[in-house]
């Protein structure tokens, strides 16, 4: 994906403002909002500075972010927002395909893909350390999507979450 803007775009004064402390938007995290920025525009939606903001934030997270997590960390800056808006930007942000919903967590994650869509998708939660990897296998959606053909249900959301152990936690514990 070629992107306009590329890497040596500033981070907007706002989002700078609220990097401090914990939060460190890498190169990675940038080069993804401008990638956002740009499939919204293609998609004519308005990527408004709230949610670039705020998928800053669910980007930048080590790991799923809850939206009460994340209204914690916007407490204090020029985002002091209601809770109401903040769900807004998540749901614009969860339509967009930019980030998903870990149910069994109620939190947030960004999408590996970034693409301005929604694509179903499989999660890998580590109960040992908390780690959520998205798996997005098309073979694992089609074989859904058969089971519940089969029954005559049209499926209009499914996310399968796995709990278990991840490769890192897995291999400590076996030394
Ligand atoms: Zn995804
Ligand atoms: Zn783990």
């Amino acid at each position: 994906m070629t992107l306009s803007g590329g890497a040596a775009r500033l981070i907007p004064r706002g989002m700078a403002a609220a990097a401090q402390g914990s939060l460190n938007h890498s190169a990675d995290v940038t080069r993804r909002l401008d990638a956002a920025a740009a499939a919204c525009e293609r998609d004519g939606v308005r990527f408004t500075e709230l949610r670039r903001h705020v998928l800053g934030l669910v980007l930048a997270a080590e790991g799923p972010v809850t939206a009460y997590g994340l209204l914690d960390q916007l407490r204090g800056t020029r985002w002091n927002a209601a809770p109401p808006t903040v769900y807004r930007a998540l749901d614009f942000l969860l339509q967009q395909g930019l980030i998903h919903r870990v149910e069994r967590l109620n939190a947030f994650i960004g999408c590996d893909e970034g693409a301005s869509h929604t694509h179903a998708a499989q999660f890998l939660i580590c109960n040992t350390c908390g780690a959520v990897d998205e798996v997005d296998d098309h073979a694992v959606a089609d074989a859904v999507g058969l089971a519940a053909a089969a029954k005559g249900f049209t499926p209009a959301h499914a996310t399968i979450e796995i709990e278990g152990t991840c490769a890192a936690c897995a291999g400590s514990a076996a030394h």
